[in-house]
This record gives structure tokens, C-alpha cells and sequence, in this order.
């Protein structure tokens, strides 16, 4: 099946201790992002490890999936349900309690006010079982639609984009095609960060056959720095780089007629509307902002290699026009039959983990269970196999719109499900003020706190969190794996579909005596292959009749799984077949390239958002781990050199950055990744976890026509530089309340609690902050006036229970956090923290690059310096990079960027010319 090319990963770091560990771990699947890798888990520490079985991964876990077992404990779990109080604060009730609230209030609202009065918005961390008992509740037996999830903000371009393309919301792709590619090109991916594993089966596949890279980007990433060709397009002109494309191919005689005559249908039109929009590569250089030369050199690429993958991203799908952009990619896949072909294929790379598996079940507004859609026949299809009493006759609100209409008042009961909105919609402030008004307003979840649940919600439900979930996920290449619970559930939390089902039974309705996941799961897959004479692509009728060990047991496979079939199919489309009522894929004339908005002069620039690499979502589980915070600690802003001089920005100092919809203060990073004109800021911080950095409220709210998907990455703003008189850090054994007029970034460190933070204050408050987080009189401290200078530390028999440092510019971090996490300090220690210098080796590493060995910059500088000219040569001398590969580019870069480095290659390129 793999011909080779992928063998197992030499992940020799893991290997040594994988034999003990396999014999006993459960097989999972790791819960973050869409490549979906197999993880052999284990209660304890070092309890995670790479599946070498499965075959997404062959045992390779990137950082964050390295650092799993650091996730896994119970400090913030929401144990028990909770109803909030008339004063405000939450009270532990019962399960009865909290479930009959829930069912009196749906049952009020949706008396006087209509089934549509009642919304659900659910997660891609769901698992398949939890999204299939939620949207038949909600669209067979309340009878609203209004049934969406945060995969909107992420894929939904990319469904509406294969439906208009295909007939149905299919990958034609699989993992192996970015093994046997020639040619790969990822477009608005940063996979090297946000599909590390993936990027990794890239990267051998470039090594051991030479295949090409193609990035296409915005921003210079850590992905783009690895490419043999690297775009930097301008934001919103993806589809006219590929209406180009299509217009050169025609050009190229590079079509592939005969697949074209027999399989599609609309070429001309869309060829036209290409020729229109792209006529040439000057006019293509015009509106993308690239040079003729690189675009020539793509096209040629393009025309000349017939295995070709295509990978897009959020870069793609986060845009006004993300759908036309997505057809835009797929027309020139079609055009030359490189579709569903071992390494040709457009291939979507999904951000969740199961993304997939929600839109298989409906979990859109505008979707029903089992893909399909709200016409007639498929409505009184799912009625009947149902025996729904009460069905969605017509689509429901997508995300953005659905919080419109909780604002507007139309909704009044929300149950939010695995998710934080009001940190990661765009407008989020607006997001966070609409739950106000909401009467009925049900969390369910794995924490006590976080931005949404603080915006008043009424009732927290306990919901198993990883590692206690049991069901099914759907990876970016349709497989669909087990994820299985390896730890007992704490406390009186419940499965997802389980909370639903009892809902739905209390409220009175037939159909919901689900004994276990599997029950779910076989309903699932009976529904897909309800009535499905192959004119429905998904369909997993072969899994209908599973039995409950037969579902325990259950490999990772790739559906369509028909009935009387097990095994699946990698690969579709490359005879045709499409699920169009033709049979043929359509091409599909994209509109004009335009963005939603526009700059101004109050706000020039354009605003960026997106993922870091070692860390998920708004951070309740990454950020609770050590390792992964050492990577980049802070909420932060890429800007240009050019613009950092124009609005008077410095490096590593602060600045306000504001949009039309809120503002965010963070740190400054000049950088050459962003151009001119454009600044990046990732989405992970909240108000849980940083004072003043929930990037969703910078967002404009705007959404593709099509799919509904806002336009993420492309806000106008504003920057204006912040200086403060004093920066540094808090270490403390306890959590610390910070006070107003401090800017803070909570991080995760061991046995204790970090915060970055900084402010105008006077020296008495912050001696009034230092006073209030220790008792001990064992205290050393520093007090330099000419330097502005404040640190010292408490101590309770030698262990440092607080440290503190402050100054006009950040004081030694990683020095105090390695004191910080001994259990005894002596003389010469405790010194080193007053004075900020330290004889420990490991202190002086500087900022982390390699999570897996806790490798810093300056001892990756210092091996560069020694000879090292490679990542590979990096990774025999000092082990970074060599386990799970996330910090590659980064060495790379580093490698790039070094004195040494240049220096060497620029006498070894004299020598050769003499
Ligand atoms: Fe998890 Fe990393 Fe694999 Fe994504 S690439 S599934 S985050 S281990």
C-alpha cells in the first residue's frame, strides 16, 4: 500500500521505551489537529507515545502530541454540574437537578417562542457519537437547525467548495499522495506548524525522492522557509493565482481532454471567467503582488508534473472568497486529471481533529446527518429512519449568524459544547455581549472557567475530556479511527452523546436509548447507508452491523465503507464517479478576486490571525503544559521592520494593536516573515490566560457568501507602540489576581504558576503585589533605583515559593524558572538570582526551540558555530530536532541566518570558483 516510500519513522527517542509501553496502552488518537495520529496511551507519566501501527502517523507525535501526558490532570476540571447562583457564583447541583433545568427551560422557550429560539454550537474536539445524538435531537425531535460548530471558522469553505465541485464533501486524496507527490503545494498552510506530522511525511518525501515544494502564503512561515519556491501573495488573491494557472495549462495544452470529455462538465465557462480574471502572468503578477518570474516558474511546475498534490489550509478557507478559492485550486486538479491518482489529488488539510467526523453527522446548520442536505426527499428520508417527530425543514443560523440572532434576540437558549466562542469568533466582544441576553444558556465542558462559561452561562454540564472519551474521530483523509478511554471519568462527568440522550429522553422523545458509543455508532453508519443506492458518497453501511467487540477492535479505515465491505477506499474520482446529478464534477467560474474590507487611513494595515506550533485553540490543554510553554510564552504581534519604524514599534516592546472591533495589547516581534503592510497575531490567548490578548475581538466579522466561513486573516488596523516602565515576571507556588493597570501573560511551569507582566505602576503597588504573594520572611531582594531594577525571591526552607523580577527590560526568565522548579536552592543560587547570572549550563539556553529535548536557540547557535550545517547534523550533536521534527524549520532558519553558517558557505563558494 505505501510502495515503500513511508516506512515507520525513526523515531528512535521514542522507540526505546515504546516496546514496555505498547504491550499494555490503550490505541487512541491524538485530539488536536486534523492529521488525526494513532497514540498508544498509558495512565502516568510518559504515558503517550506514537502509534507505529497507525497509519496516519507510523508512530511520529509532533510537539504538542508529544506532550499530552503533561494535559492530563485534574487541576480546573469541571467535576460537577453547576448552576449559577441569583449572586452570580456557581453551586454544585445534581445531575437530576441540572438536567431538569435544562429540559423545563427548552421546553418554556420553545413554547413561546418557537423550536428556531433554541440553538446548539458545537466543536471539531467532539467526538462523531456526541455530534450524531446532538443533531438529531436538535433537528429531528426540537426541530431547529440551528445546529452549528466552531469547524464553520475553520473548513467550511472547503465543504462548500467540494459540493460545488463534486456533488458531495469528499476528500479525493489520502496521506500516501504526499508520499508519492512530485510536486507538492500547500497553499494558506503553515503545516510545519499546524500539520507538523504531515509536513514531516513532506519533508522525507523531499528528501529520499525529490520532490518539489510549493508554498503559497501571505506570510514567510516556517513552512514557507523549507520551500523550493516560496509566493508571498497578497491577502485574497489565491483565486486569481489559480485562474492564472488554469489559463496557462489551456495555454500549455497541459489539459487532460480525455478526463475532462468523460468526467466534468462547465470547463468553458470557468476558463472564461479565468481568462477574465487572469489573462496573463503580467496581469497575475498585478493583482497577487508576485513577480512574473515565480509565477511562471510555479506554472511551469504545475504544467509539467503530473503527480501534483495540492494542499490548502485556513489560509484558503478563512477568506470572503474562500470558496471560489477552494474551486478555483480543485479546477486545475480536474482540468488535468490529477484527481484521486496516487500523488495527484487537491487534498484539504482539516484543522480539527474531528472536523470531518462533524460534518459526516450534519454538524453544520446547513447540513442533515449523513451528508446530506435540506431537500425534500433527504429530509423525509432522515424523518423516517428517525421516526423524527418534529424535523428541520430548512437550514439553520451558521456560527457568525447565529450569535446575530442571539444579539438580535430571536435565540434565547444556547447550549454551548466543547468550545469558547467568545474567544474565537470573529468580533468576539460582540460574540461575548450577545450571551447576555441569552434566557437559557448551558455549558457543557471540561472546565470551571473560560471566556464563555464567564459570560454568564447558566448551567455547566461535566463532559469527559481526552482520555476519558470513548468513540469515534475522522482524520483529513476520511479515516475514521477510534479514540478510546484510557483513564477513568472523574467525578460525575459523562460522554457528550450521553448528556444529549438523556436530554432528549427526559423531554420525552422516542429513539435515544443508546446503551454505549457503539449503539450510536451503528445507528450512524445504518442512516448512511439508509436508501443510499450509491448516488450518497458517504456511506459506512459496512460498520451498521459492528458488535461491540468488533468496535473495540476497529482499525483506522477510510471510508466509503459500502455494506458487506470492512476496508475502505484511499483514493476517489480517478474514473470519475462524481456525486453530481450528472455524474460529472463541475468546474466552477470563481467571482473576482476582492477582499471584505479595505483599509484606511485609521487603519492601514492588515491584520493576520493563526495558529502557533506548540500550542491549541484558546490553550486549556497545551497551556497547561511546562514544555509547551517554553516555546512562545507570550501573545505576541508580527510586524515588518518597515512598519515597526513607521509607527515607532520596537522589538520586544509592546503595542497596542486595534481594528474597527476591539483592541489587544501584545508583544512586539519585528520580523522579516510579515511584508509590509501586514501584521500576524496568534489566537490562543483569552482572558483566562492573558490581560488583554483575546485576538478574536480584533476580527472582522465578515463571511464568504457560500459557506458562511469569516474572513480571518485580512482585518484592517492599527499599531501604536506602548512603553512601560517596568517589564519582567512572577513566579509563584499559588495562583496570583493581578491587578488593573498590569498587563499579564499567564504560563505553565512546574509545580507553580508564571506570569510575564508589565505596567506604569509605582514602585509601592508593586511592592503591595510582592507582599501579597508571600508570607515568608526568608527573602532576598534587590532594589536598584539608578537601574529601575526589582527582583527577589521567598523562600520556605530553601525552595523558592516566589520569585520576582522587574525592570525596563525583561529580566532573566529562563534562569529563575530553572531555579524556580528545584527543590532546594543554596548560597550561590539564590545570588544568581539577584544578580541574573548563573553558572548552570542549561540556564543560559535561551528561548526553546526543540519542546522533545528542551533544546534553546543559543545552544542551537553554538552548534552552528561548531560546524553544524544542517538540521540533520543539529540533531546528532545535540538531539534537537530528531524526535518529532516540529522545531526543523526553525533550525533551519537559524542555520540560514547564522554568521557562521554564511561565512562557511561563502569561503567554500570562493574556494570552489578558484
Ligand atoms: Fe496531534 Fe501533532 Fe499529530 Fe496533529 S500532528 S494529530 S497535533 S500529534
Amino acid at each position: 500500500m505505501l510502495d515503500g516510500v513511508l516506512a515507520p519513522a525513526p523515531n528512535e527517542n521514542l522507540q526505546a521505551d515504546a516496546s514496555p509501553a505498547q504491550a499494555t496502552a490503550t490505541r487512541s488518537t491524538c485530539p488536536y489537529c486534523g492529521v488525526g495520529c494513532g497514540v498508544l496511551a498509558s495512565p502516568g507519566a510518559k504515558g503517550v507515545i506514537g502509534d507505529p501501527a497507525h497509519p496516519a502517523n507510523f508512530s511520529r507525535l509532533c510537539s504538542k502530541g508529544s506532550a499530552l501526558d503533561e494535559t492530563l490532570g485534574l487541576d480546573g476540571r469541571l467535576l460537577y454540574p453547576m448552576r449559577r447562583q441569583a449572586d452570580g457564583a456557581l453551586a454544585r447541583v445534581s445531575w437530576d437537578a441540572a438536567l431538569d433545568d435544562v429540559v423545563t427551560g427548552l421546553r418554556r422557550i420553545i413554547d413561546q417562542h418557537g423550536s428556531d429560539a433554541v440553538a446548539v454550537y458545537l466543536s471539531g474536539q467532539l467526538l462523531t457519537e456526541d455530534y450524531y445524538v446532538a443533531n438529531k435531537l436538535m433537528k429531528g425531535f426540537i426541530g431547529s437547525a440551528n445546529v452549528d460548530t466552531n469547524s464553520r471558522l475553520c473548513m467550511a469553505s472547503t465543504v462548500a467548495g467540494h459540493k460545488r465541485a463534486f456533488g458531495a464533501d469528499v476528500v479525493p486524496g489520502c496521506y500516501e499522495d504526499l508520499d508519492e507527490a512530485d510536486l507538492i503545494v500547500l497553499v494558506g498552510s503553515n503545516a510545519a506548524w499546524c500539520h507538523p506530522v504531515l509536513f514531516q511525511r513532506i519533508e522525507r518525501n523531499r528528501q529520499e525522492r525529490g520532490a518539489r515544494l510549493v508554498v503559497i502564503d501571505t506570510r514567510r512561515t516556517p513552512t514557507a522557509e523549507s520551500a523550493d519556491l516560496f509566493l508571498q501573495i497578497a491577502p485574497g488573491a489565491d483565486q486569481a493565482l489559480f485562474c492564472g494557472l488554469l489559463v496557462h495549462l489551456a495555454k500549455a495544452a497541459a489539459f487532460d481532454d480525455d478526463y475532462i470529455r468523460r468526467h466534468t462538465e462547465g470547463l468553458k465557462d470557468a476558463l472564461k471567467a479565468a481568462q477574465t480574471i487572469a489573462p496573463s502572468i503580467e496581469a497575475t503578477a498585478r493583482s497577487t503582488g508576485l513577480r512574473e518570474v515565480d509565477i511562471a516558474s510555479f506554472y511551469e511546475m504545475f504544467a509539467e508534473t503530473p503527480r501534483t498534490v495540492t494542499a490548502f489550509s485556513q489560509g484558503v478557507n478563512q477568506s470572503a472568497q474562500g470558496t471560489d478559492k477552494v474551486n478555483a485550486i480543485i479546477n486545475c486538479h480536474l482540468a488535468t486529471g490529477r484527481i484521486g491518482k496516487p500523488g495527484a489529488s487537491p487534498f484539504s488539510l482539516t484543522g480539527q481533529p474531528n472536523a470531518m467526523g462533524g460534518r459526516e453527522v450534519g454538524g453544520l446548520a446547513n447540513s442533515l446527518a449523513a451528508h446530506m442536505g435540506f431537500d425534500a426527499e433527504s429530509i423525509d428520508r432522515v424523518r423516517r429512519f428517525w421516526n423524527a417527530p418534529r424535523m428541520a425543514k430548512r437550514e439553520g443560523f451558521k456560527a457568525v449568524q447565529m450569535f446575530d440572532a442571539i444579539a438580535r434576540g430571536d435565540i434565547k437558549a444556547l447550549w454551548v459544547v466543547g468550545t469558547n466562542p467568545a474567544a474565537s469568533l470573529p468580533n468576539a466582544n460582540a460574540a461575548r455581549a450577545a450571551l447576555a441576553k441569552l434566557e437559557l444558556f448551558i455549558v457543557s465542558d471540561n472546565v470551571t472557567s473560560n471566556d464563555t462559561i464567564n459570560g454568564g452561562a447558566h448551567l455547566l454540564l461535566p463532559a469527559h475530556a481526552w482520555g476519558e472519551k470513548s468513540g469515534t474521530v475522522t482524520n483529513s483523509e476520511r479515516r475514521i479511527s477510534r479514540q478510546r478511554a484510557f483513564l477513568p471519568a472523574p467525578g460525575e462527568t459523562r460522554a457528550d452523546w450521553s448528556i444529549f440522550s438523556d436530554v432528549a429522553r427526559r423531554m420525552g422523545f422516542a429513539g435515544f436509548d443508546y446503551r454505549s458509543a457503539a449503539d450510536v455508532f451503528r445507528q450512524h453508519a445504518a442512516l448512511s447507508a439508509f436508501e443510499n443506492n450509491g448516488a450518497r458518497a458517504f456511506n459506512i453501511g459496512g460498520f451498521a452491523r459492528l458488535s461491540d467487540a468488533e468496535y473495540d477492535a476497529l482499525e483506522p479505515t477510510q471510508w466509503p465503507i459500502p455494506a458487506c465491505e470492512r476496508s475502505g477506499r484511499a483514493r476517489l474520482f480517478a474514473d470519475g464517479g462524481f456525486f453530481s446529478q450528472s455524474g460529472r464534477a463541475k468546474f466552477v467560474a470563481p467571482a473576482t478576486p476582492s477582499l471584505a474590507t479595505q483599509v484606511t487611513q485609521d487603519f492601514p494595515l492588515r491584520l493576520n490571525t493563526g495558529r502557533i506550533r506548540d500550542q491549541w485553540h484558546t490553550m486549556t490543554r497545551t497551556g497547561v503544559s511546562p514544555r509547551l510553554a517554553r516555546h512562545l510564552a507570550e501573545p505576541y504581534l508580527e510586524i515588518s521592520a518597515a512598519d515597526a519604524d513607521r509607527f515607532g514599534i520596537e522589538d520586544g516592546g509592546f503595542v497596542r494593536v486595534a481594528t474597527p472591533y476591539g483592541d489587544c495589547v501584545l508583544r512586539a516581534v519585528v520580523t522579516d516573515r510579515q511584508p509590509p503592510g501586514h501584521i500576524f497575531a496568534p489566537i490562543h490567548w483569552t482572558d483566562e490566560t492573558a490581560a488583554h490578548a483575546r485576538v478574536g475581538a480584533l476580527v472582522a466579522p465578515f463571511v464568504d457568501p457560500f459557506s458562511g466561513q469569516p474572513e480571518s486573516k485580512a482585518t484592517p488596523a492599527i499599531v501604536t507602540p506602548l512603553r512601560f516602565a517596568r517589564q519582567g515576571f512572577f513566579l509563584s507556588r499559588k495562583p496570583m489576581a493581578l491587578p488593573q493597570g498590569v498587563w499579564w501573560a499567564r504560563i505553565a511551569v512546574a509545580n507553580g504558576f508564571g506570569y510575564r507582566v508589565a505596567g506604569n505602576l509605582q514602585d509601592d503597588d508593586w511592592a503591595q503585589i510582592i507582599r501579597a504573594a508571600t508570607t515568608s520572611e526568608d527573602l532576598i531582594q534587590l532594589i536598584d533605583e539608578t537601574k529601575s531594577l526589582l527582583c527577589g525571591a521567598a523562600f520556605v526552607d530553601d525552595r523558592a515559593t516566589f520569585i520576582w523580577g522587574l525592570a525596563p527590560l525583561l529580566p532573566p526568565w529562563d534562569l529563575a524558572l530553572e531555579l524556580f522548579s528545584l527543590e532546594r536552592l543554596d548560597g550561590a543560587e539564590r545570588l544568581s538570582l539577584i544578580s541574573g547570572r548563573s553558572g548552570r549550563p542549561s540556564a543560559n539556553d535561551g528561548p526553546l526551540v526543540c519542546s522533545c529535548f528542551s533544546v534553546g536557540r543559543k545552544k542551537i547557535e553554538a552548534a552552528i558555530a561548531q560546524g553544524c550545517r544542517s538540521a540533520s547534523d543539529i540533531g546528532k550533536a545535540i538531539r534537537a530536532g530528531s524526535n518529532c521534527g516540529s522545531c526543523r524549520p526553525e533550525i533551519e532558519r537559524l542555520i540560514k541566518v547564522s554568521p557562521a553558517a554564511r561565512s562557511s558557505t561563502i569561503s567554500t563558494t570562493t574556494g570552489q570558483h578558484a
